[in-house]
């Protein structure tokens, strides 16, 4: 929500842009800093600042970023050697297209193991029902030395919370209050939040085989403090990129 007493603008690197431009700051959160030319969220910056410094070589790389729109997709489109992508549609065959957008299930994706060199999602994973399958396809669809690199909502300081449990039937069951993030694709349709996640996704990632994974917060990241009036209140807001990169030599799992 804008609020106009809290509204600023402020001249910045956008790593998407990859130029000075206009910042705008909504209001007081500092995730509501939006770049005004690529209209890139403080999330979405602080995922492309990690790509830029984690991935120097991203042009000749084959990346799968799992939507279809955005900044992100738009930056990994210019940016990368072959880009794949997708969105998950609950009525149509995995691996088939909609509107010229394939349709994946990252708890089940239609790729040949080690296919990419880069994964990247941004809010994704807190709305994947079993995680662990996810974490383990992708880990699956890297190529040795291929990286994963994304964000989801994060407590850094508590253990994640589990919020749905999916039975063997498919049937659902709410441990808390289900929980809703909006959902760009389906315009109205609010998603399901299965968790909100805490420190500990580090250890799931490893448990699927992950060698590295760590919390990156980059330099300049714009979440952390840009705009001077927000400099008091940092880092009251933990935006995360996490990064985790697949072994030369394949684990069994
Ligand atoms: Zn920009």
């Amino acid at each position: 929500m804008i609020n106009w007493k809290q509204l600023s603008v402020s001249i910045h690197y956008c790593p998407i842009c990859n130029g000075s431009r206009l910042f705008v700051k909504l209001n007081s959160n500092e995730i509501s800093i939006r770049c005004f030319s690529c209209r890139a969220t403080s999330v979405t910056l602080s995922l492309t600042t990690v790509i830029r410094s984690v991935c120097p070589e991203i042009s000749s790389m084959v990346v799968y970023e799992l939507s279809s729109r955005g900044p992100l997709k738009e930056f990994l489109e210019r940016s990368s050697g072959i880009l794949y992508y997708s969105e998950y549609f609950d009525d149509a065959l995995l691996g088939s297209y909609t509107n010229g957008i394939q349709c994946q299930d990252v708890q089940s994706l239609t790729y040949s193991q080690e296919s990419f060199d880069l994964c990247t999602s941004t809010e994704v994973f807190e709305h994947v029902p079993n995680d662990i399958k996810g974490f383990s396809e992708i880990f699956r669809v890297l190529k040795p030395k291929g990286i994963f690199i994304f964000t989801v909502p994060l407590e850094v300081n508590n253990k994640t919370i589990e919020r749905v449990i999916e039975m063997p039937n498919g049937e659902i069951q709410y441990l808390l209050d289900p929980e809703f993030h909006y959902d760009p694709i389906r315009g109205h349709e609010n998603i399901l939040v299965y968790r909100n996640y805490g420190y500990d996704i580090l250890e799931k990632l490893k448990k699927v085989g992950f060698k590295k994974a760590e919390f990156l917060n980059p330099e300049n990241n714009m979440a952390w403090g840009v705009f001077p009036h927000c400099n008091s209140c940092l880092p009251r807001i933990n935006i995360s990129t996490i990064a985790s990169s697949r072994p030369v030599e394949a684990q069994s799992i």
